[in-house]
């Protein structure tokens, strides 16, 4: 099988240190391979992406050396399938709109009868409120602006009922990396797992009509993706992942989830951390060679 591997920023800001550490080491994995190295542009969240961004961030990767096959995948090009994925996959029958804010949520899972919250991938894990009664094979019904949500439970039944009718079943992936506990090999999770660390995840965010979550699992299958190499920050999210290749119908590729790179404290570095910005260090007159070594590669 042919490696093949993408970097996928989000034109919300500056690449830093972190961007290009996950950068590099995706495409040195792809030359030491022989394989392919893929640049998409994850701009879904129209609202926060800018095309100067995007300029910096081709200017910055060529800087550090890195070079990629055109035309760029885009994800605002690609709405209309995210769309279609949605409507004509067995993802129709799972979800159901939801109108609650993160307040809303809050407060439902402050009443007594609900324990304690857990918190997974997306947040405070979903109490359910707007999770209708009925049984998975109505089709139900939504408007283009609403936030949609997948329905764990229902979807891990149809994936459960699909695959075999004896006993309990796992999901897994292959982890080349390393999860946030030192996870790596064969990553086996359980549909009980899934329900009540994960619960229903939004698919399609208001007004957006997908999710990162739902458009990395299409677009990966895309461009054909054989190894996924990330921050291990999205470890967890994976799991979300391999459901929805599942209830789509597509391939699990090979995961490599990355250390984060941390400042001095210790904190993750995020994108407001402008002073680790590459296009910074390259006005300080450093070298990519010097970038390599401050993220120890
Ligand atoms: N756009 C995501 C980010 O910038 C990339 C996630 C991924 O590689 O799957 O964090």
């Amino acid at each position: 099988m042919t490696f093949r591997t993408r970097f996928a920023p989000s034109p919300t800001g500056p690449l830093h240190l972190g961007h290009a550490y996950s950068a590099l080491l995706a495409y040195d994995m792809a030359m030491c391979e022989g394989g392919d190295f893929l640049l998409r542009i994850e701009d879904i969240d129209q609202g926060r992406a800018r095309l100067a961004w995007e300029a910096q961030i081709y200017d910055d990767l060529k800087w550090l050396g890195i070079c990629w096959p055109e035309p760029v995948m885009r994800q605002s090009d690609r709405l209309g399938q995210y769309r279609m994925a949605i409507e004509t996959s067995a993802l129709a029958g799972l979800i159901y709109p939801c109108g609650c804010s993160r307040a809303d949520i809050k407060e439902a899972l402050s009443a007594p009868q609900e324990g304690v919250a857990v918190y997974g991938p997306d947040g405070l894990v979903y109490p359910g409120t707007c999770r209708p009664e009925e049984g998975i094979s109505v089709k139900r019904q939504w408007n283009e602006g609403d936030t949609l949500r997948l329905d764990m439970r229902a979807a891990v039944t149809h994936l459960g009922a699909s695959k075999s009718r004896h006993g309990p079943f796992t999901f897994s992936f292959t982890e080349t990396g390393e999860g946030p506990n030192g996870e790596t090999g064969l990553i086996e999770f359980t549909p009980d797992a899934l329900i009540e660390t994960i619960g229903d995840v939004v698919l399609a965010r208001r007004d957006m009509g997908t999710s990162y979550h739902l458009s990395v699992v299409l677009d990966d299958a895309a461009q054909k993706i054989s190894h996924v190499v990330r921050g291990r920050d999205l470890f967890e999210a994976t799991k979300i992942h391999v459901v929805l290749q599942q209830l789509l119908g597509l391939p699990t590729p090979t995961y490599h989830h990355h250390k984060l790179i941390r400042d001095e404290d210790g904190k993750r570095l995020a994108k407001r951390d402008d002073a680790r910005a590459i296009s910074k260090y390259r006005e300080d007159g450093l070298t990519p060679q010097d970038i390599r070594a401050m993220v120890g590669l």
